[in-house]
């Protein structure tokens, strides 16, 4: 008997060309499919007609699935034989529940493997030309969250690091995470972005400061899902905006 397996696999930040080899073929090959609320439609058109597509959100603030039914639904489909995908924004084992899916099904018994998609944390920046970990600029990148739980990061060690802070899910506390940063030592001057929906048609970005993210995002009414990035690398992305014109951009004082 061959094993049961479940390909958990990273769908990227949105624009279908940025999926690996690996996971084209994965989802070529699958005959269930279950798909995160984030994944863009685009990286679908690679599932076969016959293919069984089921969404399953765990979007902050909506009505999602509970993580409990996933891992009973992902452990249900792979013990009917089928090639089940489990399809995750970005990358699974960023922000993912990759691994808490992982030991939910090695614990049924089941096989898991992993095809690494391209966490929105790197690519987002990347999608306005930050490279953040210029090393004219930082010795390195935190990705931490912004979504505030019994996990909130500590923003004072996290302010005196010098590394490239990149938020995940922070855009609705932006207003709490630039006072915690604030309170943590980090200048108000600091250079800071949001870049949403990055590599998707609805691309939008925000170039600032940290003293002015939270009214510019406010303002320019920046939409989830949505990457802050705060740290002196933002500083590359005008000259590389400049150089091509293409998404719409709001600049802002250096307030
Ligand atoms: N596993 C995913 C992250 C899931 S957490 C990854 O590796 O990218 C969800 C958060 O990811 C969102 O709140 C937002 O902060 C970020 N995100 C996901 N897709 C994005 C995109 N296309 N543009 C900007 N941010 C994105």
């Amino acid at each position: 008997m061959t094993a049961l397996r479940v390909t958990l696999v990273g769908a990227g930040p949105g624009d279908p060309e940025l999926l690996t080899i690996k996971a084209v073929r994965a989802l070529r090959r699958a005959t269930v499919v279950l798909v995160d609320d984030l994944v863009a439609d685009g990286v679908l058109r690679y599932v076969r007609r016959s293919a069984r597509v089921v969404h399953v959100g765990k979007r902050g603030g909506c009505v999602s699935t509970p993580q409990a039914f996933i891992d009973k639904l992902m452990i249900a489909e792979a013990r009917r034989g089928g090639h089940v995908v489990r399809l995750k924004g970005g990358d699974p084992f960023v922000f993912g529940r990759g691994g808490e899916e992982c030991a939910a099904l090695r614990a049924a018994g089941i096989e898991v493997e992993v095809v690494n998609g391209l966490t929105a944390g790197i690519a987002a920046p990347a999608a306005v030309g930050i490279p953040v970990t210029d090393r004219r600029f930082t010795q390195g990148v935190a990705l931490v969250t912004g979504h505030g739980s019994e996990y909130e990061p500590d923003w004072s060690a996290l302010a005196r690091s010098g590394l490239t802070l990149v938020i995940y899910m922070g855009l609705a506390r932006v207003h709490g995470l630039v006072q915690a940063l604030g309170r943590a030592g980090l200048h108000g001057t600091t250079p800071a972005a949001a870049i949403s929906a990055a590599h998707t048609p609805q691309q939008r970005h925000a170039l600032c400061t940290l003293a002015t993210l939270a009214d510019t995002i406010a303002s320019q009414q920046l939409a989830s899902p949505a990457i802050l990035v705060i740290g002196d690398v933002v500083q590359v992305a005008p000259a590389w905006l400049a150089a091509q014109p293409r998404s719409p951009s709001i600049m802002c004082g250096s307030g």
